[in-house]
């Protein structure tokens, strides 16, 4: 966690450490709390999100007068704790039942890092001591299956996969009837993320969901985006919510920017908790997301 932690400090700082040093000016003028609002906006927090977090740190400011650099720190902490839901609940709901196992669909656009957060958080979930099985249900992507199995290897979980370009929704049927009959703890699916044709997803995630029900209900349907992409990832995240009623939002490649305001904007378009975090492209670059953490990064 301390190594995530610099990781996560290094590509963040930028916003937190700047707003910070913005508060910190002896004259808190116009300009200033303008210059504090880009930086949040740099940083893809959202407009209506900024304006909010704005207005309440002025008006907090007014209140204190004379401010030493700790009150500033504290007040801008708990501020952006606020912003970044400190109380939601992140818990990833995998706990198999008496008659089946935890069921989690992985969703989102083919190159967002769909499969890799498959087999790391089954490889989380196999270090804790659970039995999964992997759906490769991204039946449309030829390398997609294999990439899967590879972590399945790696990590010690059973992989189920059907025929190049086959029915997706049959190999998700096939892995949850799987995991049932070898009583595993978890079963993962990772599916496919066409966007180009809306229609198409609609239909096939659709399908994967329905009939994955006709096992169980849906513990998590975990929707993964992109960090880097910004306002897009809203984009794509607004289309997955019309298909399937998103649980939790998995945002990768956070190492790789310093917009991690996307948590908030995100987290404000769906209604929905980020509850993991990609830190990299190794196995364990996989991480609960800790508002806590985040902030204290954030601040530097
Ligand atoms: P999919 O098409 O959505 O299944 O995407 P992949 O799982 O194949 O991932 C696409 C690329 O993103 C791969 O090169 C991954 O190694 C990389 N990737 C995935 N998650 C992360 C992350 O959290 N950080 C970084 N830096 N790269 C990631």
């Amino acid at each position: 966690l301390v190594r995530l932690r610099a990781r996560l400090s290094r590509s963040q700082n930028a916003l937190g450490k700047g707003l910070l040093t913005l508060l910190s000016r002896e004259h808190l003028d116009d300009d200033t709390w303008e210059e504090i609002e880009d930086t949040l906006l740099t940083a893809d927090v959202g407009v209506q999100p900024t304006q909010e977090l704005v207005e309440r740190l002025r008006e907090r400011v007014k209140v204190l007068g004379t401010r030493t650099p700790d009150e500033l720190r504290g007040l801008l902490r708990e501020e952006l704790l606020t912003l970044v839901g400190a109380d939601l609940d992140r818990t990833v709901r995998t706990e198999p039942e008496a008659s089946k196992p935890g069921i989690v669909m992985v969703v989102g656009v083919n190159g967002t890092g769909k499969t890799t957060t498959t087999g790391k958080l089954a490889r989380v979930l196999v270090a804790d001591g659970r039995s999964v099985v992997l759906g490769a249900a991204d039946t449309f992507r030829a390398a997609a299956a294999d990439q899967l199995q590879t972590w399945g290897e790696r990590v010690g979980a059973h992989t189920v996969r059907g025929p190049e370009a086959g029915d997706p929704a049959s190999v998700a049927f096939d892995a949850v009837k799987e995991g049932k009959e070898i009583g595993a703890d978890v079963v993962l699916i990772d599916t496919a993320g066409r966007l180009h044709t809306k229609t198409g997803l609609m239909d096939e995630l659709g399908k994967v969901k329905r009939v994955v029900e006709k096992h169980a209900p849906l513990d998590e349907v975990l929707l993964v985006l992109d960090a880097t992409t910004g306002q897009n990832g809203l984009v794509q995240a607004r289309v997955f919510a019309e298909v399937v009623d998103i649980t939790g939002i998995v945002l990768t490649k956070l190492d790789g920017t310093a917009k991690g305001g996307i948590v908030v904007a995100v987290q404000r378009e769906l209604g929905v908790p980020v509850k993991l975090v990609g830190l990299g492209e190794g196995a364990d670059d996989l991480a609960p997301f800790e508002p806590e953490a985040f902030v204290d990064a954030l601040i530097g």
